[in-house]
């Protein structure tokens, strides 16, 4: 347990400033997350160095398919998360505290341990950067940083895996340390969005014009489900807002639902949606989209969107073919990729 960074008192509550929730949180309760707490008038994260998930991941997993290609990842995560989705493929870790009714700080799962052991673990295993994942990093984002300010010192690069909710009063202290991130679009509608998630589609959407202009790497994700977002216009809406206000270099994953969690009576996503939205995505001129959780691999491979030309060979995370080169091979075109 660690007294936080961002939060201010209001009206004898704390009014945590993490996330776009702003929760106001009474003496002895907790925000929406479940692990941030108010104990005597000062906000305390429960989930400070309690890392629930470690794992040496292809970049590639995040999905993060322009950074870093062929690269390593140190994956950690703590329980918690600032979003209830009912699809989530994580809830086991990330709604714990909730599912759980986690109030005892002395009983949040998790392995203690520090930010030092955690990059020089992922220097050992030859990582080249940390990825902060599986659950949503900004609940945890003290130990995030602290790990990120090492990390950076070390030479490895910080990625996040987000649902993209964090508040403007939050990055400033984090974004000096960020490298990469990939945000999930799961809708492009607010009923859907609070439906859910328990979340609003605008700070999202903010937050994505807001760390492109901040210079980034940015991904984004979505997740195809059977009549939540499957539509051609609501896919039309998300491509669009991906080309106009985030830029046409924007990577945009597209990938199957299958079953689970609080969804596990709606049906998996038909395969030719899948490819619908690849060719939609590509129609409007993204210049790097992928499909995933499909039975082909042929839509996770990175094409020169000049030529057309194979750039990288995917097959699952795995890299069959790359060069190592930023330029098409054929044309010599750049491809936006970061390689160092
Ligand atoms: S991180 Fe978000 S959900 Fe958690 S307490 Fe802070 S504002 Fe609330
Ligand atoms: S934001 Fe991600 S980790 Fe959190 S509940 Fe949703 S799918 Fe799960």
């Amino acid at each position: 347990m660690k007294k936080t960074l961002f939060w201010i008192t209001k009206n004898k509550q704390i009014q945590c400033q993490l996330c776009n929730h702003y929760c106001l949180i009474s003496e002895g309760q907790t925000g929406i997350c479940a692990v941030r707490k108010n104990i005597k008038g000062q906000l305390y994260s429960l989930v400070y160095g309690k890392v629930i998930a470690e794992n040496i991941d292809p970049i590639e997993k995040k999905p993060l398919f322009h950074f870093l290609p062929g690269s390593l990842s140190y994956s950690i995560a703590t329980v918690g998360c600032n979003f209830k989705c009912l699809h989530c493929q994580n809830a086991d870790i990330s709604q714990y505290p909730i599912d759980e009714q986690l109030k005892d700080e002395n009983f949040v799962p998790g392995k203690e341990i520090t930010p030092e052991e955690i990059v020089r673990k992922a220097k050992k295993a030859k990582c080249e950067s940390i990825a902060y994942t599986y659950t949503e990093p900004t609940i945890y984002a003290e130990f995030a940083l602290a790990c990120m300010k090492l990390a950076k010192k070390a030479g490895l690069k910080n990625v996040w895996v987000s649902n993209g909710y964090t508040a403007k009063e939050a990055w400033p202290k984090l974004l000096p340390y960020l490298n990469a991130i990939n945000v999930d679009l799961k809708f492009f509608n607010n009923e859907t969005y609070l439906k859910i998630c328990g979340a609003k589609l605008q700070p999202i959407l903010d937050n994505l014009k807001f760390l492109k202009k901040n210079k980034i790497w940015l991904e984004i994700t979505t997740l195809i489900i059977p009549d939540l977002n499957d539509s051609e216009e609501e896919l039309l809406s998300i491509a669009k807002f991906i080309k106009n206000e985030l830029g046409a270099e924007t990577p945009w994953h597209v990938s199957r639902f299958f079953p689970q969690y609080k969804l596990k009576d709606q049906n998996p996503t038909d395969e030719e949606i899948i490819h619908k939205a690849y060719a939609l995505g590509k129609e409007i001129g993204l210049k790097y989209v992928y499909a995933g959780n499909i039975v082909s691999d042929i839509h996770e491979n990175t094409y020169c969107p000049n030529c057309n030309r194979l750039v990288i060979r995917r097959t699952g995370y795995n890299i069959d073919k790359f060069d190592k080169n930023d330029h098409c091979p054929k044309c010599n075109t750049k491809i936006d990729l970061i390689l160092k």
